[in-house]
């Protein structure tokens, strides 16, 4: 499953604590033979591979988050990307109906996909109605006909005719009279793609003239969706891609290819035999589940927004060379009230979000930044000149307790003790700098 190899990459990366050349070329093996292993395309994996390389290797770390979470961020945005990027809707035409014809192979999932698509479109308030225009198999109309009962919209169908072009001319003029605002016409298939069913369905097209031609794939081929959406688009001129069988054990490969190689868009996704189991597509939703990164993303994206490059570069550059002072101590404590409360950033990261009251951590936070900026900016740069009656003076100026300034001092020489040793190498990470 490629979400659990996903995950198991970025448990991988998210140990490191700096980006480097070398662990970077590491995760993105590992990217490259989990969405071979996924029946992505080799095409579309290898330029999704080099875009991420390109961004990853010379992206600047971010304080607030760790490189690990940086490059799930990347990843991310290039699978989003990858997957058509904003989500594209149904059209809806001037003049009703709006035909929307649907094709595929048999078993994909049509005629399910039909009584789902009207019961979202009526949902929406439009008036849909249905045709069955599949004359191989008598169930078929039967099976529609049962669909339409269930949402409560009309249907036709002429059972025992062979004439599926005939089928949908007098349905469209019923569908009209009856005043649909969406035409859904369920067409045949076949166990594979062959001329006389490609003939068909072009003679239905041009008797009904969609607005939308949907490819109806089950998910679960993998890279033959991309061979099968390529065939159709050609002989058909297909307008997007039902991806069904969503649900279960599927792998990702066929929505990961799809939109690249044929560039047509996923419009929706089937996750069940049941007549609400369907979803516009998201790529953003998508995308954090095959990565299974809880909000890292939105954490990454509040990091960027709240604390400036500039910034972040400087503080490396201190902690680099042990110039930390209590006044960068602020900065940091300011930078992470930027990000929201601490419940909140807690909250997106995965596996964090049960922690229990943070309120007293919150007010400790409060207090550390009012004693500092009662700090003296000597004072701030050489804590180590703080005696009593500094401390009492910060105390009163800052309405804590001379005992709370010491603990901030202890807290700090401690910090600093773990960075002289963090930036020599001596110790692998910050306790809640690095991994989980
Ligand atoms: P058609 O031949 O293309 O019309 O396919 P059908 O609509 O008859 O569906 C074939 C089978 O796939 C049926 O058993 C459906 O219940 C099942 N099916 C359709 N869509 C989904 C889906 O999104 N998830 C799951 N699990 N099963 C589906
Ligand atoms: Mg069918």
């Amino acid at each position: 499953n490629l979400g659990n190899r996903f995950q198991d990459i970025m448990k991988k990366v998210r140990g490191h604590g700096k980006l480097s050349e070398s662990n970077i070329k590491e995760a993105l093996r590992e990217v490259r033979m989990s969405l071979l292993e996924a029946d992505v395309n080799y095409k579309v994996v290898k330029e999704f591979v080099a875009k991420i390389q390109e961004k990853a290797i010379g992206a600047e770390v971010l304080t607030g988050i760790n490189p690990g979470q940086q490059f799930i961020k990347i990843v991310n945005d290039e699978l989003v990307e990858l997957l058509g990027g904003t989500n594209s809707r149904l059209t809806k035409s001037a003049k009703n109906p709006t035909v929307v014809m649907l094709a595929g192979l048999q078993g994909a999932g049509k005629t399910t996909f039909a009584g789902k698509l009207a019961k979202y479109l009526k949902k929406q308030g439009e008036k849909p109605y249905l045709i069955g225009a599949d004359i191989y198999r008598p169930a078929a109309m039967k099976q529609l006909e049962v669909l339409a009962q269930q949402v409560g919209v009309d249907v036709y169908f002429e059972l025992g005719s062979n004439d599926a072009v005939g089928i949908c001319e007098r349905g469209l003029e019923k569908a009209k009279e009856a005043g649909a605002t969406y035409l859904i016409i369920d067409t045949a298939g076949r166990l594979h793609i062959d001329e006389k069913l490609m003939e068909e369905l072009k003679e239905v097209k041009k008797v009904v003239r969609p607005q939308e031609i949907l490819l109806v794939v089950d998910a679960m081929i993998g890279q033959d969706a991309v061979n099968l959406a390529q065939s159709f688009n050609n002989a058909l001129s297909i307008d997007g891609v039902v991806l069904t069988k969503f649900d279960g054990d599927t792998r990702g490969g066929a929505a990961l290819s799809v939109k690249s190689v044929v560039g047509k868009p996923i419009k929706f996704v089937g996750t069940g035999e049941k007549i609400d189991d369907l979803e516009l597509f998201h790529p953003e939703r998508l995308a954090s589940r095959i990565l299974g990164m809880g909000d890292v993303v939105s954490l990454v994206e509040k990091a960027q927004e709240a604390i400036g490059e500039e910034d972040a570069k400087s503080l490396e550059e201190k902690i680099r060379t042990q110039k930390f002072d209590l006044d960068d101590f602020l900065k940091q404590l300011q930078n992470i009230k930027k990000l929201g409360s601490l419940g909140n950033i807690l909250k997106m990261i995965p596996g964090m979000g049960q922690i229990g009251d943070l309120a007293p951590a919150e007010k400790e936070m409060k207090k550390v930044e009012a004693i500092i900026q009662s700090m003296t900016r000597e004072e701030r740069k050489k804590p180590e000149i703080l005696k009593a009656s500094r401390k009492l003076r910060i105390a009163k100026g800052s309405g804590t307790e001379v005992a709370d300034i010491n603990k901030l001092l202890k807290q700090f020489e401690q910090m600093r003790e773990m960075m002289k040793m963090f930036s020599t190498g001596k110790f692998p990470q910050l306790p809640g700098m690095g991994g989980r």
